[in-house]
């Protein structure tokens, strides 16, 4: 989840793949995992950060997909799970706390010499880069002791950060901090053992039998070496199934009073409130939006037709040859046909995998960024959205909208799960793959503040 909303409680989640979103959208159980530091306070301020996380990370307006959700689909069940981690320890220590706004862009990552040379794997943690030494070391500088000096302090990280946290200052107080407690040179040598006995417990896995129980013992008896990082490495090794790992994990840790402490840090370490940015402001508008539109989709690869009228729309998308020799569409705009079979008598979303088409009628475009929203009541199964080889959204070109603020104030988040889309970039055909290209058509042109000759698209 990149999102959760307090105002709402509903959760977010942003890709250019559509993979977390089918993963959503095909099982009827859905347990939703996300930091305690995603939390955002209003619905409002999405129009902020779903802008920031896309331009930062890949320099798209939007990315592909944004999912909102707000409940479970229907028979199905929605649970989150907050995960603390040590962030509620960074939330009260007043260098580190900053770094709990990252949103997870990569822009620091791409902009550090550091990085861009040595990879994330050599990071030897779950999150690389100038963000990853801060947050890493910042909760076990034991482990993590040498990522602070591997930095030239730059300072480009902390340049190119869209929510400002002062990385290189982070690096450099956490040097100060860990060369006062005489960690590297005393670390060193313990990692050095460290390593050698990690060698000697991996050996002992592979000749220890199927269940790992040599390793065990042997692992937990290592010091300095975190027990879920000997209990992963192990448990691959061994083949122990991942669910008795979890469910001992889970015992030992005692999972209830963990929610319960996570609660009381929270209380017992409060920082001082601040007022909330308004969000009133001259945003983005233009001039002609249906244009703006238009260009933004071709620039990410999408393709926008234009019919007078619904009853036009057959006949425009034969144009298409990918669609003239699809074998499955799902046509949810009644003006269109469906082809293959009655798709309304599908229970079972995964029967949808054969999908190479699907027509579904979007609420409004945004003409910032070219993404069209699409209510789930109007999607019966929501899989369809991203299974699909091909997809068609239907939007009435009066309902293009200026900016993302527009689009949140428009939108009940009390309504279902929601998505907006916009297009994928141009893919190859391929037999092997499934590619969502995405293809605007807007019908029920104005009549009087768009002059048709704007309209007179050409393809
Ligand atoms: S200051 Fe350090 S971490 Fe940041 S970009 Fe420069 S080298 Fe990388
Ligand atoms: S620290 Fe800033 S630049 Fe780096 S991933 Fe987080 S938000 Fe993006």
């Amino acid at each position: 989840m990149n999102f959760a909303v307090a105002e709402t409680g509903g959760v977010v989640v942003c890709t250019n793949e559509g993979n977390a979103d089918i993963g959503i959208s095909l099982p009827p159980l859905h347990i939703a995992c996300l930091g305690i530091e995603k939390l955002i306070p209003r619905w409002a301020d999405l129009a902020v950060f779903t802008r920031l996380l896309a331009r930062n990370a890949t320099g798209q307006p939007v990315t592909t997909y944004t999912s909102h959700f707000h409940g479970p689909l229907p028979g199905g069940e929605l649970h989150y799970v907050l995960v603390d981690n040590g962030r509620s320890t960074l939330r009260a220590n007043d260098v580190f706390r900053e770094s709990l706004c990252c949103i997870r862009c990569g822009a620091c990552l791409n902009t550090c010499p550091v990085y861009r040379r040595s990879g994330g794997y050599s990071y030897h943690a779950t999150i690389p880069g100038p963000i990853g030494s801060v947050l890493n070391a910042a909760q076990d500088a034991k482990t993590f002791h040498s990522l602070p000096y591997a930095c030239s302090l730059c300072g480009s990280c902390a340049d190119v950060c869209p929510v400002k946290i002062p990385l290189d200052q982070q690096l450099l107080y956490l040097r100060g901090t860990i060369a006062g407690h005489g960690l590297p040179a005393a670390v060193e040598a313990a990692a050095h053992e460290v390593d050698q006995l990690c060698d000697a417990a991996h050996v002992a896995v592979q000749f220890g039998g199927p269940d790992g129980a040599v390793v065990g013992p042997q692992a937990a008896a290592i010091p300095g070496v975190q027990p879920t990082q000997c209990m992963g490495q192990t448990a691959r090794d061994a083949g122990i199934s991942r669910r008795r790992v979890f469910e001992n994990s889970t015992r030992a840790n005692n999972a209830v009073d963990s929610k319960t402490h996570i609660i009381h840090t929270l209380r017992r370490d409060q920082v001082a409130e601040t007022d909330l940015p308004s969000l009133d402001g001259p945003w983005l508008t233009f001039g002609r939006p249906l244009d703006q539109f238009r260009e933004v989709l071709a620039a990410v690869g999408g393709q926008a037709l234009a019919a007078r009228h619904e009853g036009d729309l057959p006949q425009l998308l034969a144009q298409l040859p990918s669609l003239r020799a699809a074998q499955h569409v799902w046509s949810l705009v009644p003006a269109v046909a469906s082809v293959g079979r009655d798709w309304t008598s599908v229970t079972d979303p995964h029967e949808l995998e054969v999908l190479d088409y699907c027509v579904a009628p979007g609420e409004f475009g945004v003409a910032e960024n070219a993404a069209v929203w699409i209510a789930h009541p109007t999607v019966p199964h929501r899989a369809a959205l991203f299974i699909a080889q091909h997809l068609v959204l239907v939007v009435p070109a009066r309902e293009i909208i200026h900016n993302m603020h527009e689009a949140y104030a428009r939108i009940d988040p009390g309504t279902p799960p929601l998505a907006y889309s916009s297009p994928d970039r141009p893919r190859p055909p391929t037999s092997s793959s499934r590619w969502s290209s995405a293809l605007t058509v807007l019908d029920r042109l104005p009549s009087c503040w768009w002059e048709p000759k704007t309209l007179d698209f050409r393809f």
